[in-house]
Parts: C-alpha cells; sequence; structure tokens
C-alpha cells in the first residue's frame, strides 16, 4: 500500500516535471528588447531570467501533489498531525480491515500516526499488529503485560501521542474511520473535544435501554448536554489528553472531566456497526460499577481540592440534629420532669452527634491528603514500546 503510493507520487512528479519543460526551452528573450539593450545588461537580464525560470523549476518539481476533487480549506486542517489511538484486547479478527479502512479514511497528504495499545491480549493480536507496523512505520504498538481495562490503555495511548489532535476509536470495527474528517472539522469549529453519538446503535436492546438511562441520568447529574458519554470514538485537542487523568474505568467520563477542567464539548452523530467478530469484553456488572464511578467523578471533579467542603456539610448537618433533638429532651427533663433514660430519641440524638463529629474528621483527614498529595504512580505497567 505504502509502496503504492509512493510509485504513484513519483510518476505524478514526473508528469508535472514533463508539463514544466526546462528552463532553456523557454528561455527566448523578446527581439525587441536584445534590440535596444547593451549587450552586458542583456547578459545580465537572461542571467536573471535563467535564476528565476530554474527557481520555478525547482518549486514544482518538490510541491507536493494536491489531492483532485477535495476541498482545499479542509485539506489544509486536516494536515496537521492526526493521532489515533486504538485500546484493543484480543482483536485479531478485526485489526487488518480496521487498518485498511483508517487508511481509506484518510486523505494521501494527511500526517498521522495511529498507536495500538494491546491490553494485554492472549491471543494473535500482537502478531498481525507487528505484520503491520512492517508495511507501515507510522503505526506503535504498546503492550502491557496484563490486561489493565480501557481507561490504562487509552491513557498511555493518550501520554504518547504526538498529534495535535488525537482521535480515539475502538478496535472492534463498530466505529467507522470515515467518521475522522467529520470529528476534526468539528474540532475545527473550535471545540476541545467531540464526542460521537451512536444516534442509531447496533448492539443488543440489554446494552442499549440501560445505556439511554445510564446517559441520562449523567447528563442531568452533570449539566453535560451529551447524548452518548461512553462512545469509543471522539475526537481531542492535546491539550485535553495532556491534562486529564484517567484511570480504573472512568474513561466512560472523560467528557465529565474535560468539561470540569473548563474545556468546550462537542457532539455529532456517528454510524455504528454491529460487532463482526468476537464478543464484547464487558458485561452488565458495567452498570452498577458505571453508577459507583460517577459518584467518584462527581466527588473528585468538585471536591478534590476541598474535601472538607463535602464532608463537613454533612457533618454539620448530622450533628446540628442530633444536637438539637438532645438538647430539647435535656430541657424537657429539667422544666417537665420527663426521665431521659426510657426515651430512645435521646439515644438516636447521640448518634446523630457522634455520626456528624464522625463525618466532619473524614473531611478533616481528606483536607491534610490534599494538602500533601503527590500523583506519580502510573496505574499500569508497560511491556513492550515500538515506536
Ligand atoms: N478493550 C480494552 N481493554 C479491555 C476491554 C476492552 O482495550 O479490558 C477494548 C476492546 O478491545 C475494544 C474497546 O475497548 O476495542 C471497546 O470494547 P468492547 O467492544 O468490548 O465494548 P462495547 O463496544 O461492548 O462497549
Ligand atoms: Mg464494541
Amino acid at each position: 500500500m505504502e509502496n503504492q503510493d509512493n510509485m504513484r507520487e513519483k510518476d505524478r512528479e514526473k508528469e508535472e516535471i514533463q508539463a514544466n519543460p526546462s528552463p532553456n526551452g523557454n528561455l527566448a528573450t523578446p527581439a525587441t528588447e536584445s534590440q535596444t539593450t547593451p549587450r552586458s545588461s542583456q547578459n545580465q537580464q537572461q542571467g536573471r531570467q535563467k535564476q528565476e525560470e530554474r527557481g520555478r523549476e525547482r518549486h514544482n518539481r518538490y510541491r507536493r501533489p494536491r489531492p483532485q476533487g477535495v476541498d482545499t480549506e479542509r485539506q489544509h486542517d486536516l494536515a496537521k498531525e492526526l493521532s489515533i489511538v486504538i485500546p484493543l484486547f484480543n482483536e485479531e479478527q478485526s485489526l487488518r480491515e480496521l487498518y485498511d479502512k483508517i487508511r481509506n479514511a484518510l486523505s494521501r497528504n494527511q500526517r498521522f500516526e495511529i498507536i495500538f495499545v494491546d491490553d494485554g491480549s492472549t491471543d494473535n493480536s500482537m502478531r498481525i499488529l507487528h505484520d503491520l507496523r512492517h508495511r507501515d512505520r507510522r503505526i506503535k504498538i504498546i503492550r502491557f503485560r496484563r490486561n489493565y481495562g480501557k481507561s490504562a490503555a487509552l491513557s498511555v495511548g493518550f501520554n504518547n501521542a504526538k498529534g495535535d489532535i488525537i482521535i480515539t476509536m475502538d478496535a472492534d470495527l463498530q466505529d467507522d474511520p470515515n467518521e475522522i474528517p467529520n470529528l476534526v472539522n468539528e474540532i475545527k469549529k473550535g471545540f476541545d473535544l467531540v464526542s460521537g453519538w451512536k444516534k442509531k446503535r447496533r448492539d443488543p436492546i440489554t446494552k442499549t435501554i440501560p445505556s439511554k438511562f445510564f446517559n441520562f441520568i449523567v447528563s442531568k447529574m452533570t449539566g453535560i448536554k451529551l447524548h452518548d458519554f461512553n462512545c469509543g470514538l471522539k475526537a481531542y485537542r492535546k491539550e485535553v489528553v495532556k491534562e486529564i487523568e484517567i484511570y480504573g474505568e472512568l474513561h466512560r467520563y472523560i467528557p465529565v472531566l474535560a468539561h470540569w477542567r473548563g474545556f468546550k464539548i462537542g457532539e455529532i452523530v456517528v454510524q455504528h456497526y454491529a460487532r463482526k467478530f468476537g464478543k464484547t469484553k464487558y458485561g452488565l456488572g458495567r452498570f452498577w460499577k458505571g453508577f459507583l464511578d460517577l459518584v467518584t467523578t462527581l466527588f473528585t471533579t468538585r471536591y478534590l481540592q476541598r474535601p472538607l467542603h463535602f464532608f463537613g456539610l454533612w457533618g454539620l448537618f448530622f450533628f446540628l440534629i442530633g444536637f438539637g433533638i438532645d438538647a430539647y429532651l435535656v430541657v424537657l427533663k429539667f422544666v417537665e420532669g420527663i426521665a431521659l433514660s426510657n426515651r430512645p430519641l435521646f439515644l438516636g440524638g447521640i448518634l446523630l452527634t457522634i455520626v456528624g463529629v464522625q463525618i466532619i474528621s473524614i473531611g478533616l483527614l481528606g483536607e491534610m491528603i490534599a494538602k500533601t498529595r503527590h500523583v506519580n504512580d502510573k496505574e499500569y505497567s508497560v511491556k513492550e514500546f515500538w515506536k
């Protein structure tokens, strides 16, 4: 494929040179000039013309061939370098087709790299990736020592991406590489992150209905108007991926994390296909894990630097209710002589007071951790990296 492209490029260069013949061919000075100017200045002029012609020829010769029938403005923007990050776990049957589709989707003069992150596959995925890399050095392969999950795979891909725009997509052919130019175009409009929306989703109903519910809740809780938070197909400006930290299974909340840091989020409808080979790597467990991760995301985005604002509020709430109840009962005892020993409410008040103090203490501990926090541990371990 690559060789064929090179050959075609060379042929085109040859054609261009033939279309612009050597400078000597069209150096004829107008007769009138040669008759009127003295001989020395005529020579100078000829020399200058010769030089100009040579320069023009050199320019034509090394000019990059222009793609035919492609909107040049769009082309200009796409000429920025793209990094395509693809996490994969046991996807041997899809990889070759995926690579071909990506190549076909990108224009010929598009600069790009494809970073395949093998998340501990146990099938032939690595062998196929090496075959592909042998053909095309723009392919990079990062291999994890074991299966760490999609978030870790995306994270290492992000850290090593060199492009100005980073595209992520799944390796299972469910995402369509032809959407890449559309995503890039949307980024060009001024968005920092553009997420795909699988409006017509080709997945079993056991996945689509809970997913709709999940997206609705996340959208309501975070105030971000997206329909499909967890779409694998997304485009990012490089600033976004260098700034957000994803771990565990937080890849579902990348738009939330980015939005919280002030990045502008967009969305476009994208094609989605049914899984052709292999099976999904996530069972129903994704939903309850997803909701717990939502709590983590909401908490860490808002309160990571000020945990006492969260714990302190709830702690004070419980403490004051407990204290109020007990104070009221004590007053009753002194005024009306009602004994405290047989009043369960008194015990409830004590319980609430203690719980309140405990929650405030947790907040204070959180503050101490926040002050000394040192995030430098990577969650994953890379076994091989083919740059
Ligand atoms: N994946 C991964 N590590 C994992 C699970 C999945 O890299 O532990 C990859 C997988 O190979 C695919 C993408 O993440 O490229 C999405 O996974 P899958 O298709 O199973 O998810 P679904 O489409 O069912 O949401
Ligand atoms: Mg899939």
